[in-house]
């Protein structure tokens, strides 16, 4: 028995590199398409694809099995009609979906997601999820290489900030971009991106894996300091879109130009971005999968680490308040964030993590001020939806609890094997 396990985990490492051989190139593909819709109708229409000549992405890590993100893309042999990758997604479409707007008309948002370059014909499935949360299929198309367009590689300069001694697809590759800092601030630019490689170190679980997280900063300048959204600056267009007040929220910062900011961050490899907003103005957002944004003031430490998990490990927010009509979801369905529960699936979440003593839900008492429970109040709401700890970074900017460190090391886990 010892020696039939023993081989399957000699084999093992093998299969996978072969399935990396046999169906990608060392290369991206970079898959520009329009999301549009209305509320919980999806439609995506591919306008372009690009070529990278690199791929940041794990080689063995292909099929995603977190089941984070609102939407899934997913590769498919034509020949063998196997799955060969998949990688879940959010986007801010999605929250947009689930305002009161979305009732009444419909949106359309550009959207990119990069995918390793397929070697044989595959064609390219897109998911969303239905009312309780399951994927459905909603678009299936097949790659054509006639709709490859030249891209032109960015002339700016990359500045290596936090460098790891690993190969490409063994780390985990996040990107700053620096937005709203003219020429004369390039001294306040290059203090803030060191400041903010460090901030990424200073909390759990990020601390202790920091030998697997590249950072590189991208050096962007632009005419004007600061960005738009508010005061004076309301109706100003953004830099590559980039604006304080989306959808009216004052201090959400977001951009809906995704392809303009693709152009410029397709410079280098990136598994995951930050856009550092030159503001002292409170303010930032993160989104699974798509980006996280985080101005520079007094809080900017805590901002980052909460919006990146947003953005990096799909992590829900565990607050109750709401100051905008998005963001809200169905309390009969299990939310799919690794911190969030409403009690229809807990089984899925962290029920292996709680003392069979405790009760769930738990009171918010001194008694279970440092142990996991099922505490009610999180994601915008007061009643219905649960988080694991009364205290925690994804709530009120406390060390992460013990159910989103897992989630974040889980995650990490798959940048690195
Ligand atoms: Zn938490």
């Amino acid at each position: 028995m010892k020696r039939i396990i023993y081989i399957c985990i000699m084999i093992l490492p093998n299969l996978v590199f072969a399935q990396w051989e046999e169906n990608f190139e060392n290369a991206s593909l970079r898959i520009d398409y329009y999301h549009s819709g209305r509320y919980q109708i999806d439609y995506f229409t591919i306008q372009s694809y690009q070529r990278l000549d690199f791929y940041s992405g794990s080689h063995t890590y292909l099929i995603d099995e977190t089941n984070n993100g609102a939407y899934k893309v997913a590769l498919f042999d034509k020949r063998t009609k196997r799955m060969i990758f998949s990688k879940g997604f959010s986007s801010l479409f999605n929250e947009w979906q689930s305002s009161e707007e979305a009732k009444r008309m419909c949106g359309n948002y550009e959207e990119t997601v990069i995918v390793p370059y397929p070697k044989n014909e595959v064609e390219i499935v897109f998911y969303s999820r239905d009312s309780i949360n399951n994927w459905q299929e909603v678009a299936r198309e097949d790659f054509n290489e006639d709709l490859l367009v030249e891209n032109e590689v960015p002339l700016y300069n990359i500045i290596p900030l936090h460098p790891v001694n690993r190969k490409l697809e063994e780390r985990m590759d996040l990107v700053f971009l620096p937005l709203g800092y003219t020429k004369q601030e390039k001294d306040k630019m290059m203090k803030d991106l060191k400041d903010f490689s460090e901030y990424m170190f200073i909390e759990e679980p990020y601390k202790s894996r920091e030998n697997i997280i590249n950072i590189e900063a991208i050096e962007y300048y632009t005419e004007k300091s600061g960005i738009p959204g508010l005061g004076e600056r309301k109706d100003e267009e953004g830099t590559l879109g980039v604006t304080y007040n989306m959808f009216s929220s004052p201090r959400y910062i977001m951009t809906t130009k995704l392809w303009e900011l693709n152009d410029v961050t397709n410079l280098l490899p990136c598994d995951a971005l930050i856009i550092i907003v030159n503001s002292d103005v409170y303010g930032g957002g993160g989104i699974y999968n798509y980006y996280a944004t985080c101005y520079t003031g007094d809080k900017a430490k805590e901002v980052l680490i909460h919006e990146f998990s947003h953005s990096f490990a799909g992590l829900g927010d565990e607050y109750s308040e709401n100051d905008s009509d998005t963001g809200l979801q169905p309390i009969y369905a299990e939310p799919y964030e690794k911190n969030i529960t409403t009690l229809v699936d807990f089984s899925a979440k962290w029920s292996d993590m709680i003392k069979k003593t405790t009760p769930i839900p738990t009171p918010t008492t001194k008694e279970y001020e440092n142990e996991v429970g099922v505490f009610e109040g999180a994601s915008y709401m007061p009643k219905g939806f649960y988080r694991p700890y009364q205290h925690c970074m994804m709530r009120d900017l406390y060390p992460f609890c013990p159910v989103c460190a897992k989630a974040i090391n889980d995650m990490l886990d798959t940048y690195s094997k």
